[in-house]
């Protein structure tokens, strides 16, 4: 195998250029590192890429999911649960799913914006309740991570009354839409507070970037930059400094070491060429997603770490968790026939339900919130399917029957347009010992790297869970007046709690802490085994608390990075 060496040394190799790898790379640059990020998709640039202004019907397919566009046609995300070429494997059994974005910003062109911060119980829950582990940082450690992150990236929502949801720095929420203020009627009637969202969203123009004009489209990538993603806040300012570059469809190996077991750089397939490359390096940064993180590490193996690279102890690729999620679509009658209304808003709900229950009273540990959903939204492939399953009574008091054919079919289909109110829960999975990853011996990808096994179990804690968001959805879908659309799940369908993976949340196989026998990277995820090797990505999470992960990677990255930044001033690495 003939390998491309180069011979410039940068000072920092980050791996993956999304949310961590994006921040990390903004704050090394303007700390004054020469870096090379490697990407493992092509450059993507959402003001001349993204699809926002294009109609559904534009398409032959009405914007339905093509295999490289898995959430649809015109989405911002490049590529989904299967790459071609790029297997992954799971054991006998087991169900898990992986979802990977490959282009530049990764996930954060399409994600759903919702910015939660990790509470103070978030970071000590085994203090509380006895169970996985604490991180080896507080709230308080993090916070003013979390305050210069609101700064930079602007964040709207409000300060809450409740302990475990921190204060933030935000711009003003936008107005909820109709369909969510009758489920905030209908849930704080059920005792579940419906309070405003917390999204990465514009909704004031901040830092030279336009306010939000309400199009709703934010899965497609932002034109205009009004929501996060990496390419239109992180890479922008690095690309300044002039001491950024980026080498796009780069698909890395393995890290490299040198004798003294310290980051020598990074080996890469180039895609274009398909030959192997090399980048030299002082430092390695991984933000290539947890998994494929704790991947290249496991795969990075050397005389020195001949288990891998921080896997001396045998940590790297265990406690991985997703979030929990499940979801129940409702019919109100009381909405149908409505007058057609300005519903415009950011692409996502305008309010959301924090967890609101003490534990102590319930039959499982930790919470979960609930996102709502509803409303007019663009039509497209699929669009109201089942209209069929639609059931409840008219105001005249007789049943409804929806569906046939022709006129009536068109008729029915603008009467309920608008009528459906969606329920979906996040929430806290306690790391578990079946559930983690390795390096299947036997599989590798189309560039002959072996790729990953995935192991992964619920626990009752999470079934039980689920069972809970379903009744707590269903009863406010009946408080509403309306009807679910789908039958309770039973136990045996464990509630229709969600597959590992499928809430894209996956984080925790390379995880942080004190003692160097039970974690790979100590408090500033920096690896016990190799001190210029980070990681900036969710693998060094403990917890997975039931808020969405990415305002902690971004946090944690900012976190990280400067203290690389330090460690480098001080000539310590
Ligand atoms: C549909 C959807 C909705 C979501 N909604 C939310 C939400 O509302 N809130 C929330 O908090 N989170 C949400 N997420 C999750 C969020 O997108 C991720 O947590 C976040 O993007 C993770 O950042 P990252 O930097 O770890 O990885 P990514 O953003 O995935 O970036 C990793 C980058 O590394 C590159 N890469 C991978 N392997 C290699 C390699 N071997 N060599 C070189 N480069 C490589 C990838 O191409 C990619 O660009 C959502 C995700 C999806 C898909
Ligand atoms: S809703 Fe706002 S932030 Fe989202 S894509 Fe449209 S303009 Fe951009």
């Amino acid at each position: 195998m003939q390998i491309i060496r180069n011979r410039r040394i940068y000072d920092v190799a980050i791996i993956g250029s999304g949310a961590g790898g994006g921040m990390a790379a903004k704050v090394l640059t303007e700390a004054g590192a020469d870096v090379v990020m490697l990407e493992a998709g092509p450059m993507w640039d959402p003001v001349k890429d993204s699809y926002m202004f294009r109609w559904n019907y534009d398409s032959p397919r009405r914007g339905a999911a093509i295999p490289t566009q898995q959430f649809g046609e015109y989405d911002a995300a490049f590529g989904g649960w299967t790459l071609d070429g790029e297997p992954y494997t799971t054991a006998a059994g087991d169900d898990f799913f992986w979802f990977r974005s490959r282009m530049l910003g990764g996930r954060t062109n399409h994600w759903g914006r919702i910015s939660l911060r990790f509470g103070p119980d978030d970071f000590q829950r085994k203090s509380i309740d006895g169970l996985g582990d604490n991180w080896p940082i507080t709230y308080e450690d993090m916070k003013p991570w979390y305050d210069e992150t609101d700064r930079l990236i602007g964040i709207f929502g409000t300060n809450l009354p409740f302990r475990n949801e921190p204060d933030g720095i935000f711009l003003p929420p936008p107005k909820p839409r109709c369909y969510e203020l009758l489920i905030q009627q209908a849930s704080e009637k059920l005792g579940v507070p419906c309070v405003p969202s917390r999204l990465s969203i514009l909704t004031r123009p901040h830092n030279g970037r336009a306010a939000c004009h309400y199009c709703g489209q934010c899965n497609r990538g932002c034109a205009t930059h009004s929501n996060f993603s990496s390419p239109s806040v992180l890479i922008p300012p690095a690309m300044k400094t002039g001491r950024l570059t980026i080498v796009a469809n780069a698909m890395a190996r393995e890290v490299t070491v040198d004798e003294n077991g310290l980051a020598s750089g990074v080996s890469y397939i180039d895609k274009n060429t398909v030959r192997d490359n090399h980048v030299r390096a002082r430092i390695v940064v991984l933000a290539a997603s947890a998994c494929e993180t704790a991947r290249i590490l496991l795969n990075s193996k050397s005389p020195k770490f001949p288990q891998g690279l921080a896997n001396s102890t045998g940590i790297v690729g265990k406690y991985l968790t997703d979030s929990t999620g499940t979801g129940v679509t409702g019919f109100i009658p009381k909405m149908m026939d409505n007058h057609p209304h300005n519903e415009d808003g950011t692409g996502g709900a305008h309010l959301y339900m924090p967890w609101w229950i003490d534990n102590r009273k319930l039959d499982f540990p930790r919470g979960y919130h609930i996102e709502i959903g509803g409303g007019r939204r663009m039509p497209g492939a699929g669009f109201l399917g089942n209209i069929h399953a639609y059931t409840g009574v008219e105001a005249s008091g007789t049943p409804i029957a929806f569906g046939g054919y022709g006129a009536s079919l068109k008729r029915d289909y603008r009467r309920v347009y608008g009528s459906t109110v969606s329920f979906a829960g996040r929430g806290e999975m306690i790391p578990n010992p079946d559930s983690w990853m390795e390096i299947d011996p036997r599989v590798v990808d189309k560039w002959g790297i072996p790729v990953p096994r995935f192991h992964f179990k619920w626990s009752d804690y999470e079934i039980k869970q689920a069972k809970h968001m379903q009744e707590t959805f269903r009863a406010i879908i009946h408080e509403m007046g309306g009807t679910p659309l789908s039958p309770m799940p039973t136990a045996q369908q464990n509630y229709d709690l969600a597959p590992g993976g499928r809430i894209i949340h996956e984080i925790g196989v390379v995880r942080m802490g004190n003692d160097p026998n039970t974690s790979a990277l100590n408090k500033y995820c920096q690896a016990h085994d190799a001190k210029t090797v980070f990681v900036a990505d969710g693998a060094p999470f403990v917890s997975q608390p039931d808020k969405n992960c990415t305002w902690t990677i971004l946090a944690l990255a900012m976190r990280t990075a400067n203290y690389i930044a330090e460690q480098r001033k001080a000539g310590a690495i």
